[in-house]
């Protein structure tokens, strides 16, 4: 799968970690939201490693489709 890196604006190569239930608290009680943890592969941005490269993040299963990834 891929995101896109905000460094490079560059869509990149990535995996799921791990994933998790996070609860919040929406207009209709409590709802549990799937988060998934998601790793950014090391990456080269010109001669030099991207701010990115190796990074992880959290964003809701729900946002992940089509292979492209954003940040929230
Ligand atoms: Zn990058």
């Amino acid at each position: 799968m891929k995101i896109m890196c905000k460094w490079c604006n560059v869509s990149m190569n990535c995996h799921i970690v791990s994933e998790e239930i996070s609860e919040h608290h929406g207009t209709y009680g409590i709802d549990s939201v799937k988060m998934a943890k998601i790793k950014i592969h090391k990456h080269f941005k010109g001669k030099n490693y991207c701010k990115g490269s190796d990074r992880t993040i959290t964003t809701p299963m729900d946002k992940i489709n089509d292979n492209k990834v954003h940040y929230q």
